[in-house]
């Protein structure tokens, strides 16, 4: 089916092409495991990743093994007994602090190598990833010699070995996300990366020796679901994190339940974007661009389902595709672009097999005129009307920028409509009237509810979900109460 497209404004002035230098990345043929302090080859059969933009093959990362990842639980079980369990806390701050200094310091190479191996804008990948998961370490190191003070008591114990396995939306900061608080809290960690997007991680592997950290205390074991299932399901794991599908949550919890194991789940959502009739419109379009586009919207608290007041949706609509008319799409080294390339062929294909659903059930897609590159794995911004909560594309996370509008009369059936879902991760909130904001976020089932903004991360905010959005904490004091014995969050 092809897709209604209205030309686009034209524009007082072109823009020249502004890239990124790709010279600062070295990217080495070939990569091992990272384990026990030192690269060594997998014994699984390696894999290619590739860079979503062009398709063109980057390099080949080792898959592990079962073998491999108790080796690595091994190596991590060993550092957790004799060098990082019983170090003390000041001095693993000081560890993590050096960390945090040195993604700084090589920040621009992290966006570069992120934006290759990913697809997300270099704007993104430079001006979100890199320093909040920078900023990640800087928190946590913080916290290292303070654990006493986080509420759980008087000298709380770390758990031991954790198992952390994450997806490919964003590498760097998820892998921050999980390894920062584990190492302030004293555990030691063993964490894949996703598959399509390994790079980030391994260069991570290297920030890690050039920090002297102790060999065994982190330890990445690159591979597919395969290899994150061997670290899930490993004997000597204490600790689970992982951040996905729900799908794949739901088998892990399966995976660890009658085990003495720990177990965080981030996972997906279909949140709510609430415009009420006395929002500022050009700012609630500014916080829907932001919601949805970001990152390609491949992103789990992503404002998926705008809901709109009835008396200021055409106004609404009007104005937000006069703005997702000025949306570059394209080249994510390129310094102007807003919306890179899509992950994978696979996640593409999902994309657009929920899209025509939804245009078969009824619902209005709209997508500017913009003309896609030849190569790679590239999704207009779009946005479907007529959407009512019935369809798919009201209830699945398409995970892409497809954004569903739907509409509503009076607070009480936003709550209700908001609400009506099996996720609760996120939602936004655009009113003029802060009581009303507050009423309405109170009502709202979402673990993270933003007011007049949208999609605003900042490490000492915890973030985490409802019903099938998972359950635990990560950021904040919160997220290290998932690394210390005795307490549950
Ligand atoms: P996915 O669940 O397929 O994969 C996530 C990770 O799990 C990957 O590293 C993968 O290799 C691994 N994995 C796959 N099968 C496994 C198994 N049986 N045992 C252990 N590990 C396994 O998800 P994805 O396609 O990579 O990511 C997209 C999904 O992740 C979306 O649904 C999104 O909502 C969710 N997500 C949630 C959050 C959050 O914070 N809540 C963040 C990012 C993404
Ligand atoms: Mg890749």
């Amino acid at each position: 089916m092809t897709a209604p497209t209205v030309p686009s404004q034209p524009s007082p002035f072109e823009y020249a092409p502004a890239p990124e230098s790709r010279s600062i990345v070295d990217i080495a043929p070939s990569y091992g495991l990272f384990i026990d302090g030192e690269f060594v080859d997998g014994t699984g059969e390696s894999f290619k990743t590739v860079n979503p933009a062009t398709e063109e093959v980057l390099t080949e990362v080792a898959s592990g093994s079962d073998a491999d990842v108790d080796r690595a639980v091994r190596a991590a079980r060993r550092a957790f007994e004799k060098t990082w369990g019983p170090m003390r806390p000041a001095d693993r701050g000081k560890y993590l602090f050096r960390i945090a200094r040195l993604l700084q310091e090589r920040a621009r190479e992290f966006a570069v190598l992120e934006s290759l191996d990913n697809g997300k804008p270099i704007r993104e990948s430079r001006d979100v990833d890199v320093p909040l998961a920078a900023a990640h370490f800087f928190y946590y190191a913080g916290w290292a010699d303070k654990l006493d003070h986080v509420g759980l008591g008087t000298r709380p114990r770390p758990l031991g070995v954790a198992g952390q396995v994450i997806p490919w939306n964003f590498p760097l900061l998820m892998l921050a996300w999980k390894v920062a608080p584990a190492l302030a809290a004293g555990n030691t960690v063993v964490l894949k990366p996703a598959e399509t997007t390994p790079l980030t991680a391994l260069l991570f592997a290297e920030v890690c020796r050039q920090a002297d950290l102790p060999a065994g205390v982190v330890n990445i074991v690159t591979g597919a679901g395969e290899t994150g299932r061997a670290v899930v399901e490993h004997d000597d794991v204490d600790k689970v994190a992982f951040t996905g599908s729900t799908d794949v949550g739901r088998s892990i919890a399966r995976a660890v339940a009658g085990t003495r194991k720990k177990l965080t789940l981030e996972l997906g959502g279909k949140a709510a974007n609430i415009v009420f009739d006395d929002a500022p419109i050009d700012q609630a379009v500014e916080g829907i661009v932001q919601g949805i586009f970001f990152n390609q919207g491949h992103v789990c608290c992503a404002g998926s389902r705008l809901l709109v007041q009835e008396s200021i949706h055409d106004e609404v609509i009007a104005s937000l595709q006069r703005r997702i008319g000025t949306l570059r799409v394209g080249d994510p080294l390129d310094k102007n672009t807003d919306i890179g390339a899509i992950n994978s062929a696979e996640q593409l294909a999902r994309i657009r097999e929920l899209s025509d659903i939804g245009e078969a059930e009824g619902a209005q897609r709209w997508q500017p005129a913009c003309e896609l590159p030849d190569r790679g794995f590239w999704y207009p911004p779009t946005i479907f009307t007529d959407v009512s909560p019935a369809h798919r594309i009201a209830r699945d996370e398409i995970f892409g920028p497809v954004l569903s509008v739907l509409t509503f009369r009076t607070p009480d059936e936003a709550v209700a409509k908001a609400n009506n879902t099996t996720y609760g991760l996120s939602a936004g909130i655009w009113s003029e009237k802060g009581s009303r904001i507050l009423k309405i976020a109170d009502q709202l089932r979402a673990g993270v509810v933003w007011a007049n903004t949208f999609n605003k991360f900042d490490p000492t905010s915890p973030f985490g979900g409802y019903k099938q959005s998972g359950y635990g904490r990560e950021g904040g004091r919160h997220g290290l109460a998932a690394y210390l014995e005795g307490a549950e969050q």
